[in-house]
């Protein structure tokens, strides 16, 4: 947000100092013209006396006299030509600084006014409205993907789209409102109203975005583009300050109030309510935190048993980031991966969280397989299969008992980088396994193009099994499809023996869940291993654990 931009309200362009200089030309030339004009007065005694003196009835009047009037004269007229000649110059130099006003408060590529303008603008709308007992709406408007859409169609694309979103908005605006151009893709615009009429700008808020999401043809086929839109009023008084909002509170609150429309999905308007700035602060004090926790080793890796539903026994673990936060505790990843990946600390959060798995993996029986987590967003580096690998060589830890999960997800990214990927990490032995399946919108001709080692049914279907006929013809959709396209099926969110029981019923699969316990620091996952005979360093390594031990089935408190 930047608005300490805003020009302060009255603020004029100052007079410049030609014009000033111009008008004292005129002054200085208007006192000459009135010494002139008392020369005429002894011209006006001269004249009538040389007019007799041609008719022969009086002598010539004094040569210096006629001399004097002649000079009169040519002072007159030459007075009244530089008179004429100002006047023009400072026409035009009048002209000249109203352009260069014009421009200084416009936004040269559509026209609408600028940052520096919309302050201003707005004060004088409340002042004009507050006489008619009427309050002013300010609205925040942003192009959703923006940037998007100029990376994909070119920037001469993205000034299309532009100048015909201001056009269309511009179009609907009732008289008196001002829209302007506040950034690159950032608009905002100020309407009047009746304070008790607020439908008025919903109405006028959703025309907007209405307009705005019609296709733009451009010379390569059409582009939408949506718009978000935060909404204020001018009545509204901020909980930190007594008086009425100025523009620059106006624009701080609509701001805020757009960034909240982002978040719920974009294309959609929000009013800016008081709750909202304190995510806000929340949302900026997660992000720092983030950033600021990685180098410290505050992200951490928690286990979850993965378990071979059939023999009962423990396949391995999948690794699940937690934030280990000074400021607010255990954090979960559903909470900071978004947050991560927004901020692009995404690669370096999981790298980091990895690392210290593979060293804890390290430690296990070696056929104890570890399961990873990758976001899209790590797939779309070319070089992420290169690093994962060093990964593994630095902790020496064989590829082949690692597992990588991707979502649904990354099968919107570029399918061809995806599948490169994949093919790198597979021919070094790594598996990989589709995550969350059925939630997302993989095709299947996508799931047989890439060469998924496993196919994860997602949780949803599973804790809700033995409630929701859905459920189960969900899964049992997923377990013939698995079987059909030979590949095997986890279960995720077991979280009743109900629930397995009936998963029984659908085929084999490996299992994971509540009912096994929940995900466990490394320390913890060493000592339950280490109680069971399955550290690697722990002599003779049972494939099996022993018949004496708990089954490792059993259920955590
Ligand atoms: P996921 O990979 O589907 O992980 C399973 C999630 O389900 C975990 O939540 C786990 O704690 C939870 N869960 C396990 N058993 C049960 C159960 O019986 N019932 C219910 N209701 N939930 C169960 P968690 O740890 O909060 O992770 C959420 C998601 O965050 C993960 O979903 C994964 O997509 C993502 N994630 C976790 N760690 C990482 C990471 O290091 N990198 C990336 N990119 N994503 C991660
Ligand atoms: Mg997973
Ligand atoms: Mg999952």
């Amino acid at each position: 947000m930047t608005s300490d931009e805003f020009a302060t309200p009255g603020d004029t362009a100052p007079i410049a100092p030609s014009i000033r200089r111009a008008e004292r030309d005129i002054v200085s030339l208007g006192i000459a013209a009135a010494g002139i004009i008392l020369f005429v007065g002894t011209g006006g005694e001269v004249l009538p006396q040389l007019f007799r003196s041609w008719l022969g009835v009086a002598a010539k009047p004094e040569p210096a006299l006629i001399n004097a009037l002649l000079l009169d004269i040519a002072l007159i007229i030459f007075g009244w030509r530089r008179y004429r000649e100002l006047l023009s110059e400072v026409e035009q130099r009048r002209k000249a600084e109203e352009q260069a006003r014009a421009l200084a408060e416009t936004d040269p590529m559509t026209g609408c006014l600028n940052r520096r303008s919309i302050g201003p603008a707005t004060d004088r709308l409340a002042a004009a409205a507050a006489e008619k007992g009427e309050v002013v709406a300010f609205l925040m408007i942003d192009i959703d993907n923006f940037k998007l859409i100029n990376d994909f169609n070119g920037h001469t694309a993205g000034d299309v789209v532009l100048l015909e979103t201001a056009r269309r908005m511009a179009a609907l605006l009732p008289a008196g409102a001002s829209l302007a151009r506040i950034g690159g893709d950032e608009f905002a615009c100020v309407v009047a109203f009746e304070p008790n009429r607020p439908e008025r700008i919903d109405q006028l808020a959703g025309d907007l975005i209405a307009a705005a999401s019609q296709p733009i043809p451009l010379e390569a086929g059409a582009v939408e583009a949506t718009v978000s839109i935060g909404i204020t009023r001018s009545d509204i008084r901020r909980t930190n300050s007594d008086g009425p909002s100025d523009a620059k509170a106006l624009l701080h609150m609509a701001d805020i109030a757009m960034y909240h429309a982002k978040k719920r999905g974009r294309n959609r308007s929000y009013w800016f309510e008081a709750s909202m700035e304190s995510e806000l602060r929340f949302r900026a004090e997660l992000e720092s935190g983030i950033r600021a926790g990685i180098p410290r080793g505050e992200f951490v890796p928690y286990y979850e048993q993965q378990i071979d539903l059939d023999s009962g026994t423990l396949a391995g673990f999948e690794m699940l980031a937690r934030w280990n936060s000074p400021q607010f505790g255990l954090v979960g990843p559903e909470v900071f991966i978004p947050i991560a990946e927004e901020i692009g600390v995404i690669a370096e959060l999981s790298e980091s969280v990895i690392r210290q798995a593979l060293v804890d993996a390290h430690a296990w029986n070696p056929r104890l397989t570890l399961s990873v987590n990758i976001s899209p967003l790590q797939l779309r580096d070319p070089w992420f299969a290169q690093k994962l690998l060093k990964m593994l060589v630095t902790a020496n830890f064989p590829p082949a008992r690692l597992d990588i999960e991707i979502t649904e997800n990354c099968l919107h990214e570029n399918v061809g980088v995806v599948r490169t990927l994949i093919a790198s990490l597979k021919n070094q032995g790594v598996g990989i396994s589709l995550d969350d399946f059925g939630t997302g919108y993989s095709s299947l001709s996508q799931l047989r193009t890439l060469p998924f080692d496993r196919i994860k049914i997602d949780r949803s279907f599973v804790t809700t099994l033995t409630e929701s006929k859905d459920s189960a013809t969900i899964v049992q959709a997923i377990a013939s499809l698995g079987d059909g396209l030979g590949l095997p099926i986890t279960a995720e969110g077991i979280e009743s023996a109900e629930v397995l029981d009936r998963l029984r019923d659908f085929g084999s699969f490996k299992g994971q869940g509540y009912l096994y316990g929940r995900p466990q620091s490394g320390e913890a996952t060493g000592r339950f291993l280490e109680a069971r005979g399955l550290l690697a360093a722990a002599p003779p390594v049972a494939a099996e654990p022993p018949a004496a031990e708990p089954p490792l089935l059993q259920r955590s408190a």
